[in-house]
This record gives C-alpha cells, sequence and structure tokens, in this order.
C-alpha cells in the first residue's frame, strides 16, 4: 500500500525537511521542526503525489486515501487530547497548501475546521471563552465560504461579500474595529454569513466536521490550478506536475484575548541584509491577519516588551533555526494564552541586496562556505540587477521634499528609487504597461512607468506588479502580500502607508490636502519608504558610484565591499571568460570595470551612425571610385574610434565584426534627406530616389547583409581593416598593447571567409609595412546560420576563431523573425509550445543543438579554436550556464550584466564538478 500520509507530532514526525518533493517545502519543514524538538502542533500531510493522482484521474482520490487520513487524525487527536467533530472536547485544524517550493498566498488555506452549532459549545464550554469560539466560528464560515463554496468578489470594485457584511454591521452597530464586535454581534454576523452562503449557493452550510474537511483538502488541490497559481508558476517555470501538498495541522488559537498574538518573522532583515530580527506580529488575531494586511501590526521589538519571555524563545529559536537551516528563514508563530507554537519555517525570499549581505555575513560567521555563498539558490545571478539599479538623486529629493512634495512615510520593504504615473489596478497597470516599448539600448521613457498604488495586494494581481516599476500599499506590513511578492521580483515597494486614502471609485488618492488622480506622477523610496508627489530624478546605485562613476570611495559602501568579495569568490571558480559587446570607449571602461576581460562583439555600424553622411555617400555612391572616395572619408572617423576602444581595453582582446546590417538602413528614405544627399554628391534628386529603391529589399534580414556585402564591395571590408589595423599600430606606438580579432559576420560557406579573410591579411601586411610596426591579430568568424554550425569543420580551417551569433542563429534556426515573434510567441508560451522566449533563453534542444555540432566541428578541426557567443544569450544566466556545459570559452554581454555572467559562469562550474 504506498504511503499517502505522513503524521507529524508529539515529537517525532514520519517526513523530514529533505522530503520537500513528496511533502511540499511546509510539510516538510512542520516534519522536520518537529524533529528538532521545536513546539508544533501535531498533524499530518497528504502527499503531492495524492494531488497528482487526482488530476490524472479525473479528480478521484486514491482508495487508500481515505483509511490513512483517518488514522493520521487518530493520532493527531491522541497527542492533542481532543477529539476532531466531539461536542465535548473538540479538535479543530487547518487545511494548507503547500508545494515543494513556496508560492505565496497563491493556493488556499482553511482554518478553524471542524466548527458548528455543536462543537461551538464544546470549545465554550472548554475554553470559558464565548467571545474566542464565536470569532473563530464567524471566521470559519468567512473562510470556507470564501476559499470551498467559492463566494468571492465578482467585479474588480466590489469588496469581499463577507467583507461587506462584516463592515455594514459595524456601521449599524457604529464601532470601528473587529475586535470592537460584542459576541451577540459576531452571532448575527455568523447568522448573515450563511444566510450569504444559502443565497449564492442555494446549500445550507456544512455542519458535518468530516464534510468539511474533505471539502478543504478538496478545495487545497483544487487550489493548484486556479488562475494566479498557473500565472505564477508560468512566471517562474514551475511545472504543473510537481502538483501541491495538503497539510491538516491542529489549530493553536493567538485570537484567545490579550495574553495571544499570531506573527510572521525573517531571521534577519530581507529587505537590506541586516542582522536584526525582523518582523511582526498582532496581539489577540489569527494568523491570516498578520499577512492579509488588513491591520497594521507591531514590529517584532516590541514583543520584547509586550511578551518577554515568548520574545526571548522566539529569539533562542531564530538562532537554532539559523544554524540547523544555515540560512535566513521566513518563520509563522502563534502565542496561545503565553505559549510559543511554531507553525512553519521556510528559507526566506529576499532582495538582492540582502542575498549579498546574507550570503557574506554568513561565511564570515562560519555558517556556508564561499561556495555555498555564491550557489544559485543564495544568489540569483539576476538578483544582481538590483545592486547596480538607481537610487534617487538626493538633490532632486531634496528639492521634492522642500516644495512640500512629501506626502507620507510607509514601510520600505523593497529597496530602490521608483518614479512612475499611479495605477490604481492591477489589470490596468499590465495593459498600460505593454502600450509602451522600450528603444533599442532597453531603456524606458517616465511616462512608461507605473506605481501600482493599492489599499492592500492580493495574489490576484501578481501580473500587474510584474508589469509596475513600484508598488505602493496604504495597508499592511512588512511581510504583506505586496511586500513579499515585491521583494522576490525585485520591484522597488512601500507597505503600510496608512496616510493615503485611497478611493478606488474616484481613482484618487489623498494625503491632508493633496489630491493626486490616476495618471500622475509620484516618486517611491524602497530603501525609507517616503512617497512623494510628482517625478524626483533617479541616480546609480552605490555599485555603480564605486565602479563606474567613482563619486564613492569603496570604504564607503558596505554593500559594494560585500558585492566585491562575493565576485572574487566567483572569479575564483568559474572557467568562463567574460566579455562585453561595447562600441565606445565609456562602455568598455564601464564594462571592465564590472569585470570584463575583453570585447567580444563591436558592432562597427552603430559607429557609422556617427558619420553618416560620408557613410551614405558610400552607399550611394555611383562607381567604384566613387565609393572609394566616400570610403577614405569615413577611414579617420573609423580609426578615431578604435583607436579609443584599443586606449580603453589595455591589451585585453577586442572582436571587431565587419559591416553587418543590410545598406538601405543606412538611406534617408525622406524626401528632404533624399535632397540633401543629392545636393551633397551633386547628382539629381531622382538619381538618388533611384539608388535608394534599387537597394530595397523585401526580406532584408535575409538579404544583402553580413559578409555578402564585402564579396561585392570588397573596398568596404579593406578600408575597415586598415581602420582597425591602423589603430592598432597607433595605440602600440603609444606602448599600450593590442590584440585586435577581426570578425566577419554571416558566414555560412568557407569560401566567403576566405575571401574576406585575404582581405584583411593583404591590408595588415601593407599597414605593417608603412607603419614599420607589426602587431598580432587574428581573424575570424559569426556563427549564426545553420549551415555554419555543420559546416563548421570546414570553415575551422580558416577561421582562428569561432562567435555565435544566437540572435541571428535563433531566428535562421527557428525560422522565426526577431521582428515579428512578438506576435504569437505569448501563446507559445503560454501554450506549453516552447518553454521559454527562445530569443531570451537559448533554445537549448534546437538551437543549442546546433551550437554543439558547431564548437564539436570546429575543435575537431583546430583543436586550440577560441569560441565564444555575444548574441544577447550571453548575458542570461541559464543561457552562460549552457555556454559553460558545451565548452564555450567565453561569453559576452552588454556592460550591466557582467556581474551576472560573472556569477553564473561560477555557478556553472559548480554545478558541473
Ligand atoms: P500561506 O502559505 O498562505 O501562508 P498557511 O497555510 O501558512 O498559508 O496559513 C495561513 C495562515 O494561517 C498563516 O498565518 C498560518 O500561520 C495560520 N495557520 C495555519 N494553520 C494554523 C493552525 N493550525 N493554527 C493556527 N494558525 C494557523
Ligand atoms: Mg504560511
Ligand atoms: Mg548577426
Amino acid at each position: 500500500m504506498a504511503k499517502l500520509v505522513y503524521f507529524f507530532g508529539g515529537g517525532k514526525a514520519e517526513g523530514d525537511a529533505k522530503m520537500k518533493e513528496l511533502l511540499g517545502g511546509k510539510g516538510a519543514n512542520l516534519a522536520e521542526m518537529t524533529n528538532i524538538g521545536l513546539p508544533v502542533p501535531a498533524g499530518f500531510t497528504i502527499t503531492t503525489e495524492v494531488c497528482t493522482h487526482y488530476y490524472d484521474n479525473n479528480l478521484q482520490y486514491p482508495a487508500d486515501l481515505k483509511a490513512q487520513i483517518e488514522e493520521a487524525l487518530a493520532k493527531t487527536e491522541a497527542v492533542m487530547g481532543a477529539k476532531f467533530g466531539d461536542t465535548e472536547n473538540p479538535l479543530l485544524v487547518s487545511c494548507r497548501s503547500g508545494a515543494r517550493v513556496s508560492m505565496p498566498g497563491m493556493m488556499d488555506t482553511v482554518l478553524n475546521i471542524g466548527l458548528n452549532e455543536a462543537t461551538l459549545q464544546g470549545l465554550i464550554k472548554k475554553t470559558g471563552n464565548e467571545r474566542f469560539a464565536w470569532d473563530s466560528y464567524r471566521r470559519f464560515v468567512q473562510m470556507f465560504g470564501d476559499v470551498v463554496l467559492g463566494l468571492k468578489p465578482q467585479t474588480k470594485q466590489e469588496i469581499d461579500p463577507f467583507e461587506h457584511i462584516m463592515d455594514e454591521l459595524k456601521h449599524e452597530r457604529k464601532v470601528e474595529n473587529d475586535s470592537d464586535l460584542t459576541v451577540a454581534d459576531l452571532k448575527e454576523l455568523v447568522v448573515r454569513f450563511k444566510k450569504a452562503v444559502k443565497d449564492r449557493t442555494g446549500k445550507d452550510f456544512p455542519e458535518d466536521a468530516r464534510e468539511q474537511l474533505y471539502g478543504a483538502i478538496g478545495s487545497v488541490f483544487d487550489s493548484w490550478n486556479n488562475d494566479r497559481a498557473v500565472v505564477y508558476r508560468r512566471q517562474y517555470g514551475y511545472p504543473a506536475s510537481w502538483g501541491t501538498a495538503a497539510n491538516i495541522c491542529s489549530m493553536v488559537f493567538g485570537n484567545m484575548g490579550d495574553d495571544c498574538a499570531t506573527g510572521v518573522a525573517f531571521t534577519r532583515d530581507p529587505a537590506t541584509g541586516e542582522k536584526e530580527f525582523y518582523g511582526e506580529y498582532l496581539i489577540n488575531a489569527q494568523g491570516e491577519d498578520v499577512v492579509a494586511g488588513i491591520r497594521t501590526p507591531k514590529k517584532i521589538a516590541e514583543l520584547k516588551k509586550e511578551m518577554p519571555e515568548v520574545y526571548a524563545q522566539l529569539d533562542q529559536i531564530r538562532g537554532i533555526l539559523e544554524k540547523h537551516y544555515r540560512d535566513v528563514q521566513d518563520i509563522e508563530f502563534t502565542v496561545q494564552q503565553g505559549k510559543l507554537w511554531m507553525l512553519q519555517t521556510r528559507n526566506g525570499k529576499r532582495t538582492g541586496f540582502a542575498a549579498v549581505h546574507f550570503a557574506v555575513d554568513m561565511v564570515d560567521e562560519g555558517l556556508i562556505t564561499q561556495n555555498e555563498a555564491i550557489s544559485v539558490g543564495r544568489i540569483p545571478p539576476d538578483d544582481l540587477n538590483q545592486l547596480l539599479q538607481p537610487i534617487f538623486d538626493p538633490e532632486s529629493k531634496r528639492k521634492i521634499i522642500a516644495e512640500g512634495k512629501l506626502l507620507a512615510k510607509g514601510i520600505n520593504a523593497g529597496p530602490g528609487a521608483a518614479t512612475g504615473v499611479i495605477k490604481f489596478f492591477a489589470d490596468d497597470a499590465e495593459s498600460y504597461v505593454a502600450g509602451f516599448k522600450a528603444d533599442a539600448h532597453g531603456n524606458r521613457s517616465p511616462e512608461s512607468r507605473v506605481i501600482l498604488v493599492r489599499r492592500e495586494t492580493s495574489p490576484e494581481d501578481i501580473r500587474g506588479m510584474q508589469a509596475a516599476d513600484g508598488i505602493l500599499t496604504a495597508f499592511g506590513g512588512a511581510s504583506s502580500h505586496a511586500a513579499l511578492v515585491s521583494r522576490q521580483m525585485g520591484k522597488v515597494c512601500v507597505v503600510g502607508c496608512s496616510a493615503l486614502q485611497i478611493d478606488y471609485t474616484a481613482r484618487t488618492v489623498t494625503v491632508g490636502s493633496t489630491v493626486l488622480k490616476e495618471g500622475d506622477f509620484i516618486s517611491i523610496d524602497g530603501f525609507t519608504g517616503e512617497v512623494m508627489a510628482g517625478q524626483a530624478a533617479t541616480r546609480p546605485s552605490e555599485v555603480v558610484s564605486v565602479l563606474i562613476d567613482k563619486t564613492m570611495k569603496p570604504s564607503e559602501s558596505t554593500t559594494y565591499q560585500k558585492f566585491a568579495r562575493m565576485m572574487e569568490w566567483a572569479d575564483s571558480v568559474r572557467k568562463l571568460k567574460i566579455r562585453t559587446n561595447a562600441d565606445k570607449p565609456e562602455q568598455a571602461e564601464a564594462a571592465v570595470a564590472f569585470g570584463a576581460e575583453g570585447i567580444g562583439l563591436c558592432r562597427t555600424e552603430h559607429m557609422f551612425f556617427d558619420h553618416i553622411v560620408p557613410m551614405r555617400e558610400m552607399i550611394l555612391a555611383g562607381s567604384v571610385a566613387d565609393r572609394k572616395k566616400a570610403l577614405e572619408k569615413l577611414l579617420p572617423f573609423q580609426r578615431g574610434d578604435f583607436e579609443g576602444l584599443f586606449r580603453a581595453m589595455k591589451g585585453k582582446p577586442v572582436t571587431i565584426r565587419t559591416l553587418d546590417p543590410p545598406l538601405h538602413e543606412f538611406l534617408p528614405h525622406d524626401a528632404k534627406g533624399q535632397a540633401e544627399m543629392a545636393a551633397q554628391m551633386g547628382v539629381s534628386v531622382e538619381v538618388i530616389e533611384e539608388r535608394v529603391k534599387a537597394l530595397h529589399e523585401f526580406n532584408p534580414m535575409l538579404g544583402f547583409r553580413g559578409c555578402r556585402l564585402g564579396i561585392v564591395y570588397p573596398e568596404i571590408t579593406e578600408m575597415q581593416a586598415r581602420a582597425i589595423l591602423e589603430a592598432a599600430v597607433n595605440v602600440k606606438k603609444e606602448g599600450i598593447d593590442v590584440e585586435p580579432e577581426i570578425m566577419i559576420p554571416l558566414v555560412g560557406f568557407l569560401p566567403e571567409l576566405k575571401s574576406q579573410a585575404k582581405l584583411v591579411h593583404e591590408t595588415a601586411k601593407k599597414v605593417f609595412e608603412e607603419a614599420g610596426v607589426t602587431v598580432p591579430y587574428q581573424v575570424g568568424t559569426m556563427i549564426e546560420l545553420p549551415r555554419a554550425c555543420i559546416a563548421a569543420g570546414d570553415i575551422a580551417k580558416e577561421a582562428q576563431f569561432f562567435s555565435f551569433g544566437t540572435n541571428d542563429l535563433t531566428q535562421t534556426g527557428l525560422g522565426m523573425s526577431r521582428d515579428d515573434y512578438g506576435s504569437f510567441i505569448r501563446s507559445y508560451i503560454e501554450g506549453d509550445i516552447v518553454p521559454k522566449d527562445p530569443f531570451q533563453v537559448i533554445d537549448f534542444d534546437g538551437i543549442g543543438g546546433l551550437m554543439k555540432i558547431g564548437v564539436e566541428r570546429g575543435r575537431a578541426q583546430r583543436t586550440d579554436i577560441k569560441i565564444g557567443i555575444c548574441g544577447e544569450h550571453g548575458g542570461e544566466p541559464d543561457s552562460v550556464k549552457f555556454c559553460h556545459r558545451i565548452g564555450l570559452n567565453y561569453v559576452s554581454c552588454s556592460p550591466f550584466r557582467v556581474p551576472i555572467a560573472r556569477l553564473a559562469a561560477a555557478q556553472a562550474a559548480l554545478e558541473n564538478k
């Protein structure tokens, strides 16, 4: 008989922390905490395999399940000394979802299961606390009604039907807080709740305890496939096949009176990374109150004053957990009449800042090794982005504050600086942001950025939160849903800003006399919690200030210092070299400061845009002689640009690609521009029009571009080779080493490369003779066509290096145009046709397979051939790891992704040891 149910309680559990796949993270850790002697209320976990079985078998459970549940329930009753459904001494339980990874708030949980009119009387007798019993009952009806019976708001403006009833009653009774309701009020509330259930569902609220329990279990399994869980899974790439476990856990009560409390905490500060106990609690409340952000809770430090003994025990458990799990923990606890109970622990979600601080601090504390510190579980490479993100410019912020635009201060829950327009609803934020496009460099305009402003967020808001730059809420604390999810997404976040009065109907937010409307600018500081009207200017991060702007000394920034140490550890294990894609000396210098070891791609066409007139003359020339004349004008500009790059790189290798794009991209397509060119070249406008027309192509990406240009117009390649090599010679004469690598794009056939290499070598000979100086250089090729991968052995006869151009290789290999695939790729990803966007993450099986062939055949021909990648994928962590696995020598990425690539490369080396 397969084991479907795992018991925990009485100091021993059938599971442990290693069994996350089977028991889910929550279940595995409840078992582990039980095993190490922490106070956990008894209960049992129904495995994820039951969930999978349920979905694979038409929503039927395995035949044995019921018997195993009954057996575990009996054990639970024995440990807790109470009986489920008993009218004298009733045991209440919660039914809690829990997948192998935590998906905060995405799935469902029901508390206080087992309450009905009869057991309620038992509970009153047992506790002597009528108010508590009725409070628990109304909570139960509300939660069960919502989760199991599906009484939810129907429109986005509508509030929760139960909240609505509650608000009405509070209004009738003229009271402010839930806690001001009398026993009679609570009884009335239950009557009205049950009536709402009957009205909506046509059925009576279930009284039978077991019917309640099995209903809740079914809902937990169903919640694995609810809309928000599906969206969340897709976002993080978790497969549907994992399933969730269901945890049945004896209830402990934080709502029995003022000697009771419930709270959540992190063993260290998950926003800044400081080694400080960080959390919140509410006196006389049940767990969901803290997370839902209904009442703004108190800081954990206050518990020290309010309940010193409980605090001391909690602080001790904090230490035990960190030592045991060797990582920062996110815990849930409840205090019932002065006794502390642990309800959950898991590795705490953290910002990129905190990740780096935790990892480095824990190495210093001897808790973990350097290699563990830089592992993907501790520091996901993309999270380093946060350390490189801007903060508010202090001057601009001071000015905004001096103008009286500092509106309020909330809780700083996700660091960074964000400015954007106000949106009040997640779906509005999503569609608004989708209406804008980033420019070619990935920059986005201020108008395209959104701050999502809400009373509180809920799991339904996840897409809108993803679209927003920042999230601002009026309620909730540092452990609220908004804070948790923002931190994981690396969004700037301020929560619990109670001064904000948000009117969803009027779409305004009011603070004192200031009224901001939807679409107005607002700025939030996720480091300090400040909220400001208008647009505050941002400025670079501390790491950027130290490394790039040199406006800060390393000694002035602990964040920088820890970042730098962590990067050193990464460099000491990685095998891949990291280069950068840069066309300008400043970009190159920034990349070197971030740790780049060379330039993997300099796109010469970017330089041509700065000298567009002679470039157009060259393209529009009517004869070879005219073209050469125009090229002669371009030569000094190119040479100057290359000299700048060589100087900036100080002897590190620099790969320069010869002209690649279709020529018509450079041409004037409007009458005015064409008239100008005609005047410049002394020909008629008609001639220019004609030549522009002649260069038009139906499918330019597969047209006259890449090495094809240099084959038809060898003088272009000659000029570029001359510019590169003369620059190299000149810089060498200044006493700076140079290592140019000339790269020919879009090669598919060996003779293509041969013809271009011959031009380069002939030019080199001339240049070196003229200068009386020789520099080492190489000629290699992009591998960016399927044919080039297949014919890599042949091509390597000539090529001294390869660089995979995975943008074009993906485009040509998949037959998907990079400029047009946007119209269908979402459907592809959502339909599980492709796992990820292939232009972001290498399509490992297909395009990756072609790359592997290219590497193998290239190396078989020329064993020491240097192979790299210079497509956008070169800065994407999973693709970097793939490049390590297939044995590339380097990856090349944009300057700000260099630290991310360094860390990913180190992780690849450790993971493949
Ligand atoms: P989530 O994964 O969304 O946090 P949980 O299953 O942890 O959901 O439960 C929601 C809230 O209910 C938490 O605050 C938790 O501490 C509380 N809770 C769950 N089970 C119990 C219990 N048996 N006794 C008291 N509080 C509980
Ligand atoms: Mg929880
Ligand atoms: Mg290309």
